[in-house]
């Protein structure tokens, strides 16, 4: 067996191809070398660029070669590619619908030669033409060269400007060239081009000259070693320094052109990419770094008042400042940076090209990457995180802005305190809700590891979080857990062994191995392969003499999937003091950490600096009773929503109603949740107790007390993480008992590209009235009812707006005055659609389709042909008792839903029935941001339905046609919406809100509602 065991290790390797060798050291690393000499000439006019290229590939490799790759990367910005297909499957539209002559292409206008043989290119991934293959004539040994020869046009896109674009004059060529694919350990590294992932390239020279008209302003990877690339002539602020020597003496001939143009010829050395972009209109500005390294910077003319006078070459000039001190000396001869026409930003040797809305964070991120990327070449196709990750963390790291530099309380960076009504808030800052929302994407179990390869993601946002967010969060807990100075020459070693080479994993890891001394790869393997959460609790702390001072024992526990060297801290100072601190180990999953203080401690706390990403912080210090610990109270201002990051946060407030048994009643209610980020609201709870004011005759006096508990994404004991899209409750109000237990499954195929919503829920009801004299006999029979529920929902990608649903109801009745007990059914299903049309989309139309059909159904579990069944609107204070506020006969106050007839009342129950509502409404008043002006539609509605009222087998038409207006706003943090109706036409007007027998059937009458039926 023993003899197998190098095979699976063999087999292993080669599913994780990597570039270092097994030890992870450059010792029997090789790479191959690609050197290209190209000449390209631009035709304005045509809007072309035609080049001529001649690559000399050496392979080094042990293999010999029967092909080779070439990447033809523009050739993704085009219909019919990888990329355009991503786009297609999560429902964005960029380059998939381009037509002539918008759409970009890259395309070989002779037959490529290898060693002068002309070469068959095919295109493996066809229809997509981002990966060409060439079949070699002639096997290229170990040791041999290769002289290929390319001929292409290239060309961006007129409209759409992703990496690269035209627009006038001004041309952005990220990738333009046919690029031989990496050829490492793995085998060819070819990828079609896609949204996720991006670089990866052979080092070698590039010697380009670049044939444009005279006046064109020019910046690009290399040193301009001849010709004039239009700075001086465009320079507005410092100084041209050319430094046309850098590389000693190389070829500086120019070829002869036309009159009107002009030769620029760049060189650079260890480079595995040239990008460029030339605009006759840039301004140029530059400076000296250090005396040595010249800093271009070119900048649009409407930039400058905000870029111009040195600033953005002072952010060239500090990134550069920072990664010299984390890293070591940069190793390119001149830093690029220009302004482009996609508005992101991307790394290339040597330069880098932004949006206009570029600031100092950006320029920190994207020169960063000139060590991360362009120096430490990895492979974004498969390991992104290695640069993104790095890189998103070390700009944060140099304004002092990660976890690791900001002690907590610190930091509230970028948010201006909240002013006025909002003030009231108790809310987490915004380093903390973009964690929490990222951690969110793990406990909803949609998080990716950041490995396998990029093509894998199932959407884009997830892959961003995975090779950005994931690993900054990973590179940020390891300095957490090395201490600054190992953890920089860590850094320092990786980039002195690896510069100018592929990096991949192993080789990062053995470089912090090496420097601190400690194994690591429990730590990279959780990371870098598996989805998981730090979360780490307190259980127990004991404090005895210890000589002259104090030993603290703290028992801490793990619960989430990922180890850290947990920080325990005892500080004897009111928190915020200075804290010792002592790590736990964290191969243990349980231990006792033991810290020695001078003081008595008054504090014992997990991670008390918030240096680590601990995602539950309550359990963080030790326990209290019905985990009561790290509660935080605040008032419950209506219309905010409150939430804490340390602290299950409780927000206490009042609540009021009135019905006839009860009088007046009164409650407090305690809302709970803990850091919550738009939806996602973990173990959210609420407590309520009532006191109303009178009982009916003669009941028990505990009928005074009422009261409520509900759960949602609740934290249970044995489980670590909280039960996702389970709530609970129980109510005890008015007479009624209700129990309820639902289960909500996301089956939407993205998060967050636009697709589909998709949701299936489950459901268990019971409403058990325990006094019948509270009853609401329109709307409540009295009977024990228990039912379960399916709800299937389905919502279209935008920009369709279609919406349908299924739900299924099974039950028991049970009767309470004579205890007969009978089973009953229900089904309903709806699609309704709605669409703007008119200039500004002015008039929106609104269908909608229903059917819905119940046996034997109880009164509060009947479809209604109006309004939303009894049990659905129980929680509803104003609708649920005997004469509550909004159950009267003449407030005419309806809850739509069921069949959506709004001219009839809320107490009208139908047994089958088939409704089409439609309606029109034209916006008189847009809704104004931070204003209390709601959004406001006229509206002109018609229902109609054909349905069988209950113990009536005749199918009766129904019908209303009126107008109405609807008011929506965003009070603060809670949508609110009001509806006013007036169905001037019912058709059985008895049946209208408030009718009498004998009214006519056209009348003024009116309802209205708190939400629509759409
Ligand atoms: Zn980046």
């Amino acid at each position: 067996m023993i003899a197998f065991i190098p095979l699976i290790f063999a087999l292993q390797q080669g599913v994780t191809a990597t570039v270092s060798p097994p030890a992870g050291d450059t010792v029997g690393y090789w790479q191959q070398r690609a050197d290209y000499r190209i000449t390209a000439e631009l035709d304005e006019p045509a809007q072309v660029l035609h080049g001529k290229a001649t690559l000399t590939y050496v392979n080094h490799s042990p293999d010999t070669l029967g092909e080779m790759r070439v990447q033809q990367l523009l050739n993704a910005f085009r219909p019919g590619s990888r990329w355009s297909a991503a786009d297609e499957r999560e429902g964005r539209v960029r380059f998939q619908r381009l037509k002539e002559p918008d759409l970009a292409y890259e395309r070989f206008t002779s037959q490529p030669t290898v060693n002068g043989e002309p070469v068959t290119v095919t295109y493996p991934f066809a229809p997509d033409s981002t990966v060409a293959r060439f079949a070699l004539a002639k096997p290229l040994a170990p040791g041999d060269s290769a002289i290929v020869h390319f001929a292409w046009d290239a060309r961006p896109s007129a409209t759409i400007y992703r990496r690269q674009g035209r627009k006038g004059r001004k041309y952005d060529f990220s990738q333009w060239y046919p690029k031989v694919a990496v050829y490492d350990r793995g085998g060819w590294e070819a990828q079609p081009f896609i949204p996720n992932g991006e670089m990866y390239g052979e080092f070698g020279t590039f010697d380009v000259t670049l044939i444009l008209a005279t006046d064109q302003v020019v910046g690009a990877t290399g040193i301009p070693v001849a010709g004039d690339p239009g700075w001086e002539k465009a320079r507005v602020w410092g100084e041209v320094h050319l430094a046309r020597d850098a590389y000693g003496a190389v070829d500086a001939t120019l070829p002869e052109v036309a009159a009107g143009k002009k030769a620029v010829r760049f060189y650079a050395r260890d480079a595995h990419h040239f990008g460029w972009a030339t605009d006759p209109e840039f301004k140029y500005e530059g400076a000296l770094y250090r005396g040595a390294t010249p800093i271009h910077v070119l900048i649009p003319r409407a930039q400058l008042a905000k870029l111009g006078n040195g600033t953005f070459v002072k952010w060239n000039e500090h990134a550069l400042e920072f990664l010299e001190k984390i890293y070591g000396p940069y190793g390119y001869p001149q830093l690029t940076g220009l302004i482009r026409l996609d508005p992101g930003a991307t790394e290339f040797p040597m330069m880098a090209m932004y949006g206009s809305s570029v600031g100092e964070g950006t320029v920190s991120h994207e020169v960063g990457h000139i060590y991360s990327y362009g120096m430490l070449a990895n492979n974004e196709w498969r390991e992104g995180w290695l640069d993104e990750g790095l890189t998103s963390y070390q700009s944060e790291w140099r304004i002092g802005g990660t976890p690791q530099d900001v002690a907590e309380g610190a930091k509230q960076q970028g948010v201006a305190p909240a002013s006025g009504y909002r003030a009231h808030a108790h809310v987490m800052n915004a380093d903390d809700r973009s964690t929490m929302q990222l951690l969110d994407m793990d406990l909803l179990g949609r998080a990716q590891a950041p490995e396998p390869a990029s093509r894998t993601f199932n959407e884009f946002n997830i892959y961003q979080a995975a090779v950005y967010s994931r690993p900054d969060m990973m590179y940020g807990m390891l300095r957490d857990m090395l201490g600054d100075s190992v953890f920089t020459a860590f850094l320092h070693d990786y980039y002195a062994r690896w510069k100018f080479k592929h990096v991949d994993e192993l080789a990062m890891r053995a470089s912090a191995e090496r420097v601190s001394g400690r194994k690591l790869d429990w730590f990279f393997e959780q990371w870098v392969h598996h989805t998981g959460l730090v979360d780490y609790a307190l259980e127990d702390v004991e404090t005895t003499r210890d000589g002259d001072g104090w030993l603290t024992r703290a028992k801490i526990i793990r619960r989430g999937e990922y180890r850290h060297a947990m920080p325990v801290g005892v500080t004897s100072q009111d928190v915020g003091g200075s804290w010792t601190i002592v790590r736990g180990d964290p191969m243990l999953d349980e231990q006792w950490v033991e810290i020695r203080s001078a003081a008595k401690p008054m504090h014992v706390r997990l991670d008390p600096l918030h240096s680590t990403e601990d995602w539950d912080r309550r359990n963080n210090v030790s326990g209290g009773l019905l985990d009561g610990r790290a509660t935080t109270y605040v008032a419950d201002w209506p219309f905010l929503a409150q939430t804490d990051r340390s602290h299950q946060l409780v927000a206490i407030g009042p609540e009021a109603w009135y019905t006839r048994p009860g009088g007046f009643t009164g409650a407090v209610r305690l809302r709970s949740n803990y850091a919550t980020v738009g939806d996602a609201a973990w173990d959210k709870r609420e407590l309520g107790v009532a006191l109303s004011s009178q009982i009916p005759d003669g009941a028990n006096g505990a009928e005074h007390v009422m009261g409520w508990l509900t759960f949602s994404n609740p934290t249970v004991p044995f489980r670590d993480r909280p039960l996702v899209g389970v709530s609970a409750g129980v109510w005890v109000l008015d007479g009624i008992t209700k129990v309820e237990i639902k289960k909500d499954w996301n089956l939407s195929p993205f998060l967050y590209s636009n697709g589909p919503q998709q949701h299936l829920k489950l459901g268990f009801d019971a409403t058990l009235p325990y006094d019948d004299r509270w009853l609401d006999l329109g709307r409540w029979q009295p009977a024990n009812v228990y039912d379960v529920n399916a709800e299937l929902t389905w919502r279209s990608r935008l920009p369709q707006s279609i919406r349908a649903r299924v739900k299924g109801f099974a039950g028991l009745d049970r009767e309470n005055d004579d205890g007969t007990t009978h089973a009953f059914e229900r089904a309903e299903g709806e699609v309704a659609q709605t669409g703007s049309f008119g200039a500004g989309e002015t008039f929106t139309h609104k269908l909608r389709l229903f059917a819905g059909a119940s046996r034997d159904a109880p009164l509060q579990r009947s479809i209604g042909l109006a309004s939303l069944d009894a049990t659905d609107t129980y929680t509803d204070d104003f609708v649920r008792g005997r004469d509550a506020l909004f159950a009267r006969s003449d407030v005419h106050f309806v809850v739509p839903g069921g069949a959506g007839l709004r001219g009839y009342s809320p107490l009208v129950i139908v047994d089958r029935v088939v409704a089409l509502n439609g309606e029109m409404a034209a916006t008189v008043l847009r809704a104004r941001a931070k204003s209390l002006v709601p959004a406001v539609q006229l509206v002109a509605f018609g229902d109609a339905a054909l349905g069988r009222l209950p113990g009536n087998s005749d199918a009766h038409t129904f019908a209303d046609a009126g107008v109405g207006v609807l008011a929506r706003d965003q009070l603060w943090d809670r949508a609110v919406t009001f509806r006013f109706d007036v169905p001037l036409y019912v058709r059985d007007p008895a049946l209208a809100p408030g009718g009498k027998p004998g009214d006519d059937r056209v009348k003024l009458r009116w309802t209205f509602s708190f939400a629509d039926l759409w």
